[in-house]
């Protein structure tokens, strides 16, 4: 599980988010939405560890995590701008963390070329990045996180660069993969489609708090509010 329990988060004298408590049972996939600045990105990025927490406290599994450091979560996280290693292929890009984790070599190329089949990259594990158009990038990025199959899954908004057909065929992609990993995954989006689609469960995040949290279909019929009515295309 994850569990947030009040974790607050202030730059100065910016409140980023407040007030953000959740639990997230093992397995399922959670989709924060809302406007831009509402705190979505600092909720994942304080999960992850990149951030520290204000106040509150953050468990991951039954640990609590407030003074971990981000390498030591268990945590992959991809972002919207991505980096891959210039100089490395695609299969060396997508098994880094798993040589970085003395994993044995046939052992890591198994797995590099069965993420790589379920992203469509297995004829492209050879070529280095810059050789790769952007969707390809970002599936790459994709294929590494999921290589080293943590414990939990942060996804800031990784399709937001891909053109439409491949934005649902990513999608299609990653609903697929978590069906068959089962990998805890928080995922940030700004498209309604992508929430509704995926998500067991909806965050609706506004001016760093929490609107309302529950099933796609719940949300769309019975809106806590205004905000969240509009914000989901549904409005009173
Ligand atoms: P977007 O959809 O545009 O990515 P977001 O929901 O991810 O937005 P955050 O990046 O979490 O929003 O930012 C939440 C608030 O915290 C914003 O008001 C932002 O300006 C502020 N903020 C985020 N990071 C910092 C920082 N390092 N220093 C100061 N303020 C910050
Ligand atoms: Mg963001």
């Amino acid at each position: 599980k994850v569990l947030l329990e009040k974790v607050k988060r202030r730059f100065n004298n910016v409140t980023a988010i407040e007030d953000i408590s959740f639990e997230i049972p093992d397995g399922e996939f959670w989709v924060l939405v809302g406007p831009s600045g509402c705190g979505k990105s600092t909720i994942l990025r304080t999960i992850a560890g990149l951030e520290t927490a204000t106040s509150g406290n953050l468990y991951i599994g039954d640990r609590l995590v407030n003074d971990i450091p981000a390498r030591a979560r268990d945590v992959a996280m991809v972002f919207q701008n991505y980096a891959l290693y210039p100089h490395m292929t695609v299969a060396q890009n997508i098994g880094f963390g798993l040589e970085m984790r003395k994993i044995d070599p046939k052992t890591i190329q198994e797995r590099v070329l069965k993420v790589a089949r379920s992203l469509s990259l297995e004829y492209l594990l050879d070529r280095k990045p810059k050789q790769l158009s952007g969707g390809q990038q970002q599936r790459v990025a994709l294929g590494r996180a999921i290589a080293r199959q943590p414990q939990l899954f942060l996804l800031d908004e990784p399709l937001s660069n891909l053109d439409a057909q491949l934005r649902d065929d990513t999608r299609a992609e990653l609903k697929q993969l978590h069906q068959q990993l089962g990998i805890t995954t928080i995922y940030v989006t700004h498209d309604q489609v992508e929430a509704m689609t995926l998500a067991d469960k909806i965050v609706v995040l506004n001016r760093g708090r929490i609107q309302q949290i529950g099933d796609p279909q719940s949300i769309y019929a019975l809106p806590a509010n205004e905000m969240v009515a509009t914000f989901l295309g549904n409005p009173p």
